[in-house]
């Protein structure tokens, strides 16, 4: 497939500039496409060409739209091998995360919000009694999509799910380190017959063409996933134009495990919390909570689990762990591991740099460190890394108050057998997801988001299309 072209009105096109540049395979360091850097120019170009074909997408039959988007969902699904080679070669990420879960969940996630798109209405509202007074939903118009480098497809389907259902048009902006699922999501929306414009891709660095993106005066509504500094930065801009926001940010989420618990089941569910993806997951349950009496106990059995935990070639089928995206990711997650021995939390497993495809690739060990406190950075700042820090907690309304002491809340999850416990917990944690008894599942009808820190609006779900929609109410006089 070409990747050196953008996606604009309808048509592959060079970028303005003709620059090109190049994206890297984490798990050998060697080149993996030339990719077409977007500059203000295309994003000027992609902005109007989503303008230009606003009305007509907009006035499209509702069944028209969900037709199509059904239709992406079941091209993904015929070419989900090669696009799933695609994000693994891309990201790191195991062949197995994507082929399995990820794309399977981004088509799942299009056939969603095919159903939605024919239940969107307003409603008559009795008021006066010389009046008929009702509400119309319309789209919200042209929609910038931001998404970052962690789930590059699937996270990009929560956002063109609900816009092109709504009647919107998109530019897309992926991040530069993976740009390649979504551009062939793109030659998929054309084979599908999506029209012109609809949906533009445009690979490009954040600051600049993610910027002009954001600020573009012919987009109303920017729907942001990535870090909570850059979002900080979105929400502000968006601030000076009444822009539409949406944004999807950073977590520390607690994973609180109690003693009385399946601790074995807990384990699991610990691991899967923090190191699917390699931890870099906006959800990765990062904070691990344990009552103190059975500390030493879970403690034990968490590392005996750890060391069976394969890190290697993602294409490989029995890896459970790939490289981190990129040498700017190893850096950062080493320099967090130096911090918390630093910061005097005791290391109990992984903490260096693995040598596994001949001293390439960005491959860190899974990260265990016991014994620190929620004030130390490792319990503070996202690492976006496969490192778990533990943390003992006298009891629930313990566990609880260290769980909600962050400034993120993205999502939590309690361990215990105890109803009544698990249902306090999911009470009083704040956090947009809570699971009890299991880890980092999702489903497109589930809502997701962010309380504090970690965002503003929530994704998936009936009610997330909204986002994308603008309310009017009319009132007619029935006097004259
Ligand atoms: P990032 O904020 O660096 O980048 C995200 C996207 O924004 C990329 O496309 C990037 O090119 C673009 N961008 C960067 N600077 C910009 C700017 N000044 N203006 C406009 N766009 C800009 O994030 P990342 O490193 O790609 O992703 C990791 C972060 O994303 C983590 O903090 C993670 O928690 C967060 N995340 C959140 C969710 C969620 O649903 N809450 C999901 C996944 C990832």
């Amino acid at each position: 497939m070409e990747f050196g072209k953008l996606l604009i009105g309808g048509e592959w096109r060079d970028a303005t500039s003709g620059k090109t540049y190049t994206t890297i395979n984490p798990a050998n360091e060697e080149v993996s496409a030339h990719v077409a850097e977007a500059g203000t120019e295309d994003v000027d170009l992609a902005v109007k060409a989503a303008r230009a074909a606003f009305p007509k997408w907009s006035a499209a039959h509702p069944a028209e739209r969900a037709r199509l988007l059904w239709k992406m969902a079941d091209l993904l699904d015929a070419q989900a091998d090669e696009v799933a080679r695609l994000e693994t070669l891309n990201t790191g990420k195991t062949w197995f995360d994507s082929r399995k879960v990820e794309i399977p969940m981004a088509a799942h996630v299009l056939r969603y919000f095919a159903g939605l798109a024919t239940k969107v209405h307003g409603a008559t509202i009795p008021t006066h009694e010389r009046a008929f007074t009702f509400t119309l939903k319309e789209p919200v118009g042209v929609v910038a999509a931001i998404v970052p480098w962690n789930f590059p497809l699937l996270l990009a389907t929560w956002k063109l799910g609900p816009a092109l259902a709504a009647g919107c048009t998109v530019v897309a902006k992926p991040a530069s380190l993976t740009p390649l699922s979504l551009l062939a999501l793109g030659r998929i929306a054309l084979e599908a017959g999506l029209p012109p414009g609809v949906l533009n891709i445009i690979p490009g660095p954040g600051g600049s063409a993610g910027m002009a993106l954001a600020t573009h005066p012919m987009v109303d509504k920017v729907a942001f996933t990535g870090s909570t500094e850059v979002g900080r930065q979105i929400a502000r801009a968006c601030g000076e134009s009444f822009k539409r926001v949406s944004l999807e940010l950073g977590g520390k989420s607690p994973n609180l495990v109690l003693a009385d618990a399946d601790l074995d089941a807990a384990v699991q569910g610990a691991l899967t919390g923090i190191f699917y993806n390699k931890g870099e997951v906006c959800a990765a349950g990062s904070r691990l909570f344990v009552e103190r009496s059975v500390q030493d106990a879970f403690l034990d059995k968490l590392v005996t689990s750890v060391a069976r935990y394969k890190v290697g070639d993602p294409m490989d089928k029995a890896t459970r762990m790939g490289p981190v995206i990129s040498k700017g990711q190893l850096d950062s997650v080493l320099r967090y591991v130096e911090k918390g021995k630093a910061e005097g939390a005791r290391l109990v497993a992984g903490g260096e740099r693995l040598n596994v495809g001949g001293g390439k690739g960005f491959y860190v060990a899974p990260t265990i460190f016991a014994h620190a406190t929620n004030h130390m950075s490792i319990a503070r700042e996202e690492i976006f890394g496969p490192v778990l820090t533990t943390i003992a907690c006298e009891n629930l309304e313990d566990g609880l108050a260290q769980a909600n002491d962050t400034c993120y809340g993205l999502a939590a999850a309690v361990w215990t057998r105890d109803v009544s416990k698990a249902l306090r917990a999911a009470r009083t944690l704040k956090a947009g997801t809570i699971w009890v008894n299991t880890y980092n599942l999702y489903d497109p009808a589930l809502p997701f988001g962010g309380f504090k820190e970690s965002g503003l609006g929530r994704e998936l779900g009936v009610d997330s299309i909204a986002g994308y929609l603008e309310t009017k109410s009319v009132w007619v006089n029935l006097d004259r």
